[in-house]
């Protein structure tokens, strides 16, 4: 029974060391977010040891009993917070969600229609090397060159040209909401289906501060580790009894054999605090928070050194900056920021010149610093130690004064206190 770092100390370090840098680091990856200790130690918990292939009442192992408790609630508690008539919790990740939902509605080799992942899309909307580009055959979507939204008339034009079986709206790297009812009218009129991948935005969802596409959509899939705030793995929603058991059988047995509980059960504690006033108030604080960083972005200063805020501001819990006319590319300018102490990730913009390991863009979220308790004040100073990291005038005098910044923050908003 010895603990971890008995068993493990080279892992017990590892383990330590990121939970020091998660603590003294501001984390604005927009597909982060920390986990509350309720989620850890479910994830923690005995449930790993437990095989339960099936699902609730259902299962081809014995002793399930605890778990299907679990399973039970995790199912409930999504199907309850998002409106909808079936929910599989099992997916191992949003990928993994995303493969069963494509599974269960198409044959290889049908046609899809997604958004590019140049444009803001997902790997798994159809990249030419994920199992979505090898499978089907792909078409995609763009946002408009001038105003950076998604080009709805592309979408219907191409629908109606291509005749795909599924549509897929929903984006990895996008400030905007899409608008759900158009994509239900043109999904319509072409004969499509229609999956939306809430997973960046289903927090925001639950918090009822972003449109649900669930009454629009043949079928919805999330990731529980974004906004959402849980443990990293995926759900599958819909409303259609016959479609929820193609979904089911997709999953298991299609792509997947045992759950894995202990993650589960963690998705059952998340769902649980999602449907809080608590969560509702901390997803305000990230919408404000990310207008308040496009604000910020938009400043004369930072027009002035070539950033320029994508779409001209944000309506969700991320912010792209267009380094195009800048001096510095994604990559040195991600580099900057984890000089001073910010996480961010660069990111193509779309119509980037650059190649895709430097890129021209960068994308902020503000979920995990939400999470750890910032409020406007804090991304009022966030957002300005971000400007004065782009701005041509950074040296090492500039740097240290950032990097203090950002430590008084950090010492501001402790996390974790239960820990290590
Ligand atoms: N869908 C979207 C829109 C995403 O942004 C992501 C993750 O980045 C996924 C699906 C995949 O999630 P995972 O990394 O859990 O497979």
């Amino acid at each position: 029974d010895a603990d971890l770092s008995t068993v493990d100390p080279e892992v017990a370090s590892a383990v330590a060391a990121e939970l020091d840098r998660q603590r003294n680091t501001l984390e604005m990856i927009a597909s982060e977010n920390f986990a509350p200790l309720g989620v850890l130690e479910a994830q923690g918990s005995v449930l790993t040891n437990k095989y339960a292939e099936g699902y609730p009442g259902r299962r081809y192992y014995g002793g399930c009993e605890h778990v299907d408790v679990i399973e039970t609630l995790a199912i409930e508690r999504a199907k309850s917070l998002f409106g909808a008539a079936h929910a599989n919790v099992q997916p191992h990740s949003g990928a993994q969600a995303n493969a069963a939902a494509m599974v269960s509605l198409l044959q290889p080799g049908d046609t899809i229609l997604g958004l590019d992942l140049a444009h803001g899309g997902h790997l798994t909307h159809g990249m030419r090397l994920n199992f979505s580009g090898k499978l089907y055959n792909v078409v995609a979507y763009h946002v408009d060159k001038e105003s950076g939204r998604v080009d709805m008339a592309e979408v219907e034009r191409l629908a109606l040209e291509h005749k795909p079986k599924l549509i897929i709206a929903g984006w990895s790297a996008y400030p905007r909401q899409l608008d759900f009812a158009e994509f239900r009218r043109i999904a319509d009129a072409a004969e499509a289906k229609l999956m939306v991948d809430m997973a960046h935005f289903a927090g925001l969802v639950a918090a009822g501060l972003h449109p649900n596409p669930v009454p629009y959509a043949d079928v919805v899939t999330t990731t529980t580790h974004k906004t959402l705030g849980g443990p990293r793995g995926g759900i599958v929603l819909c409303n259609d009894d016959k479609l929820a058991k193609k979904i089911n059988s997709a999953v298991f047995p299609g792509q997947q054999g045992g759950p894995l509980e202990h993650v589960i059960a963690g998705k059952a504690v998340a769902l649980k605090i999602a449907a809080s006033e608590e969560f509702r108030q901390r997803q305000q604080r990230v919408l404000d928070g990310a207008k308040i960083l496009a604000a910020r972005l938009s400043h004369p200063d930072c027009v002035a050194a070539g950033v320029r805020v994508l779409t001209g501001g944000t309506d969700v819990h991320l912010v792209l900056v267009d380094l195009v006319g800048s001096t510095l590319d994604g990559k040195q300018a991600e580099d900057r920021l984890h000089e001073v102490g910010i996480t961010v990730n660069r990111n193509a913009v779309p119509f980037d010149p650059r190649p895709p390991m430097v890129t021209s863009g960068l994308r902020i979220g503000t979920p995990a610093l939400a999470t750890r308790g910032f409020g406007d004040d804090d991304f009022t100073e966030v957002a300005d130690i971000i400007a004065g990291a782009l701005r041509p005038e950074f040296d090492e005098t500039v740097r240290g004064e950032l990097a203090s910044r950002v430590e008084l923050l950090a010492a501001k908003h402790p996390m974790y206190a239960g820990l290590g």
